[in-house]
């Protein structure tokens, strides 16, 4: 799935991925494909509209036993909205029918009435000391297990369900968010933390260069749009 936009983060993958020096291939696994985890250093799993999220649903069986290993082996993935609601238990859609996830995880997700949660959202991860900016549109209520950790904590807007101020998930190397805007143009210090886990992963020992020394130009891009909405607030 990939709706709203989130190729952009394929693109913000790429490009990210070069200044680190990593030469970057990407393949698409689609319906009826096979996903063998050892194939692959990063996993993105996009967001869908209900549609899309129940023909999806039909085939994931077939990935989920290869997706639990990728993800226990450490696999890094950054999954966005409705794959995020599919990594977990089951997501309820806006007619009430409970759509199973893969169970990789234990957050599930309910339905609301007559309402979606969009607009921006702000969210702070306090291990990482960082911010994240972005856009929601989600009409599920994601709910974490005690167990799980969020992405980040909501600093304005809904999070994962409007109620208990968490947003997302951070488990092992599993990014899950309901960001779309693409997360990781908006987010070049998630883009940076992402592909760099990713090349530790694979080369163990790798010097890799700074965030600073690479992505200073859009770091100074973030701090504009950051002492904007300050003044906009
Ligand atoms: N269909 C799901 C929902 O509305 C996911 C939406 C999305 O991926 N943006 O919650």
């Amino acid at each position: 799935m990939n709706t709203y936009g989130d190729n952009g983060n394929i693109l913000m993958l790429k490009y990210v991925g070069e200044k680190l020096g990593a030469q970057m291939t990407f393949d698409i696994v689609s319906l009826e494909d096979d996903f063998n985890a050892d194939d692959y250093d990063l996993v993105f799993f996009g967001g869908g509209q209900d549609y899309e999220q129940v023909i999806v649903s039909e085939d994931l069986p077939s990935k989920a036993v290869e997706l639990k290993r990728f993800i226990e082996n450490d696999g890094v993935m950054l999954a966005i909205c409705g794959g995020f609601q599919f990594l977990g238990q089951y997501y309820t859609d806006a007619s009430g029918q409970k759509i199973k996830g893969i169970g990789a995880m234990d957050h599930y997700t309910l339905s609301q009435e007559n309402n979606r949660f969009i607009g921006d959202i702000e969210i702070y991860n306090e291990a990482f000391d960082e911010t994240y900016y972005g856009f929601e549109n989600h009409q599920g209520r994601t709910f974490l297990a005690s167990t799980q950790n969020p992405l980040g904590k909501v600093i304005s807007g809904q999070g994962n369900n409007g109620e208990d101020g968490t947003e997302g998930l951070h488990y092992k190397n599993v990014f899950g968010s309901y960001f779309h805007g693409p997360i990781l143009s908006r987010n070049a210090r998630l883009a940076y933390r992402i592909i760099r886990q990713a090349l530790l992963e694979k080369y163990e020992t790798i010097d890799l260069p700074l965030f600073e020394d690479i992505l200073s130009d859009e770091a100074k891009g973030q701090q504009i749009t950051d002492s904007k909405r300050k003044v906009e607030h």
